[in-house]
């Protein structure tokens, strides 16, 4: 997994993505396994249902597209 994506990235790929689910409605593990609050969740890639470690085909585009 690659992790040199900046928060500004992660951000604002999901801000604009139609797809974004999070990993704590989705999934249904509750607060205690993801170790989040919900009051904490944000709408960022690498909380969303589909990052699957940063290979995500929509965000993979994106990033492509951001340099
Ligand atoms: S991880 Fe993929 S599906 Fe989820 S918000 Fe980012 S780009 Fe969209």
């Amino acid at each position: 997994m690659r992790n040199d994506y900046t928060e500004k990235q992660v951000l604002s790929i999901a801000r604009e993505c139609s797809e974004f689910e999070h990993l704590i409605n989705a999934v249904n593990y509750g607060t205690s396994l993801l170790n989040i609050s919900p009051a904490s969740c944000q709408r960022r890639c690498p909380e969303c249902l589909y990052w699957l470690n940063g290979t995500c085909d929509i965000f993979k585009k994106e990033i492509a597209a951001w340099r």
